[in-house]
């Protein structure tokens, strides 16, 4: 059995150089954003794949979004299966440089402790991108599997992207993915993500008087729809803090989540605050349901006038168990509103966007490739975890590619301060990445010669 521990610390040198190249660019695909930086990233991406011996680099263009960089290495085999390889380029927008300790688009070496770089996207997701090009280099361009890779550019944004793989199915084909845009529960857990939770928004508003009036002349009769609307609010969660929507799936989650503490620290939770709900943290996190209010309309305190609120209006974002149907974990929280009378008032309740959620089928020969190959890389078991955030392409492949088993794991980890101030990635993480991507192609090729099931289940050849 071949061991890449030597090949890899050997190659690190090298990538970590285009890593930094890579990370100084500022390719943000937002509005408002110059192109430039965003075309520069990608030809940069895909002059790496063509050095590393991608023999077929394509660029894609489509309509409303940024290019998408596409290769393939063919099967060295009929028999052999094909991994699509997943990253993105493009990266958040720095937000307030003041926060940074470093500028975000100049790679920065970390202080002290740890080792490894703070750039903005330097973990989300370049040194992703990263990865799948060790483990091209490792092998010198010639993997024991078919490759298709894929890199994207304007993931963070939302991209027309999402719905075209299954347009164009053929493209897309193969026996596994590794949807490499996350990382490790924490640094030196190898983690496999199995879960997604799926998304819904709702807008809920009342309208209870044609203007404001006058809170001494008309208040304690007239209809306050603040205290209206508040007062449905107030019904979403029990006294524990638990969601009271009934009929929102919630189950046991029987994977690691993080400790108490690490979860404090991790959302930064203030000294003597309680967490809230019951049951374990993954099972409020992964596997159970959460709302959330991320917008009110009301009078600001700044400009409060003594009157009584004829309107009001929330967005609430609801986050549901992976295998709930989207519309109908939207439609239990919609009934729930429009069944509520607070003093007597109905609620106008709006459905906005879902997004499903996912589940990793576990189990293939994929599956446990992976499971070995991430122990080869950190030398311990992987833990399984299932993240609140959703990626929308991976619905996408998975449709486009229905046999596939969907491999979440990669190089970045939940201390790295994605989307936030002082985004960092550690080269150990990075190396022991590049590591396990080697190791799953020999496994899984390995796994694949003994039983060509996976291909013929799916009928995606
Ligand atoms: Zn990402």
């Amino acid at each position: 059995m071949r061991s890449f521990e030597a090949t890899v610390d050997g190659l690190m040198g090298g990538l970590r150089a285009d890593l930094e190249r890579l990370a100084a660019i500022p390719s943000i695909a937002f509005p408002g954003f110059p192109a430039g930086p965003v075309e520069e990233a990608h030809d940069l991406v895909a002059g790496l794949l063509r050095d590393a011996g991608v023999p077929h680099v394509e660029r894609l263009d489509l309509p409303d979004t940024a290019p998408v960089v596409y290769g393939e290495i063919p099967p060295p085999s009929p028999d052999a299966p094909t991994v699509l390889l997943y990253g993105h380029y493009d990266v958040q927008p720095p937000g307030d440089a003041a926060l940074w300790r470093s500028p975000p688009f100049e790679p920065t070496p970390l202080d002290a402790a740890e080792s490894g770089l703070r750039a903005r996207g330097i973990a989300d997701d370049k040194s992703n991108v990263i990865a799948h090009l060790g483990m091209l280099r490792a092998y010198e361009g010639r993997p024991p599997v078919g490759v298709k890779i894929v890199v994207e550019g304007q993931e963070e944004y939302g991209s027309a992207f999402d719905g075209y793989p299954p347009t164009d199915p053929e493209r897309f084909a193969c026996d596994a993915m590794v949807i490499a845009d996350l990382g490790n529960l924490r640094p030196g857990t190898p983690t496999l993500t199995t879960g997604l939770r799926g998304a819904a928004e709702v807008t809920v508003e009342v309208r209870t008087l044609d203007e404001p009036r006058h809170s001494g002349e008309f208040g304690g009769a007239a209809p306050d729809a603040l205290l209206v609307l508040l007062k449905a609010l107030a019904t979403l969660h029990d006294v524990h803090g638990d969601v009271a929507v009934e009929g929102l799936r919630r189950e046991e989650w029987d994977g690691t989540a993080y400790t108490e503490e690490e979860f404090r620290s991790l959302a930064g939770v203030r000294e003597g605050m309680p967490l809230v709900g019951s049951g374990s943290l993954g099972e409020r996190l992964w596997s159970g349901p959460a709302i959330t209010v991320i917008g009110l309309d009301a009078p600001s305190v700044e400009h409060a006038a003594s009157a009584v609120v004829p309107y009001a209006r929330a967005k609430l974002n609801l986050r549901f168990h992976p295998r709930q149907d989207p519309q109908e974990a939207r439609g239990l929280l919609v009934d729930h509103l429009r069944a509520l009378r607070p003093f007597g008032v109905p609620l106008t309740v709006t459905p906005g966007d879902t997004g499903p959620g996912f589940e990793a089928t576990t189990g293939g020969p994929a599956y446990r490739a992976a499971l070995a190959a991430l122990r080869e890389g950190w030398g311990q078991e992987a833990s399984y975890v299932a993240t609140g955030g959703s990626i929308p392409l991976v619905n996408g492949l998975a449709k486009a590619a229905p046999g596939a088993e969907v491999l979440l794991f990669g190089a970045q980890d939940s201390m790295c301060n994605l989307h936030a101030p002082n985004e960092r990635v550690l080269f150990s993480e990075l190396r022991n990445t590049v590591v396990a991507l080697c190791a799953f192609v020999r496994e899984y090729a390995d796994a694949f010669d003994r039983s060509t099931a996976g291909r013929t289940q799916g009928g995606t050849a």
